[in-house]
């Protein structure tokens, strides 16, 4: 049950800076969410950059046939990161293709 009323000489304009200071904590409230939202993805981010999702362990950028790999210091595990695979992949087909044209001649 609810028996809060208006204080005495409670007026419009105290109603208006109700209404302000409410916008103003709710303006707070989304910034502070905000930072908080970036730091937790920073520290996901820095917890788990480069690190090899099997082991644990560091992994090391590397070229290998123009297409650059994340191998792991470890397990010798690799991660491609998006699109090299495929990068890869295209690079061997022509490879083959000119190594086919090479041998049947
Ligand atoms: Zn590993």
């Amino acid at each position: 049950m609810s028996n809060i009323t208006e204080p005495t000489g409670y007026s419009h304009e105290d109603a208006r800076f109700h209404e302000l200071d409410a916008k103003a904590l709710e303006k707070m409230r989304a910034q502070l969410d905000a930072k908080r939202k970036a730091a937790a993805s920073a520290e996901a981010k820095s917890a788990h950059w480069l690190r090899c999702p099997k082991c644990g362990a560091e992994m090391k950028e590397q070229a290998f046939e123009n297409v650059a790999i994340d191998q792991c210091q470890s397990c010798k595990g690799v991660f491609f990161d998006s699109g090299e695979l495929e990068l890869l992949l295209s690079h061997s087909k022509a490879r083959a293709g000119l190594l086919g044209r090479l041998f049947n001649r």
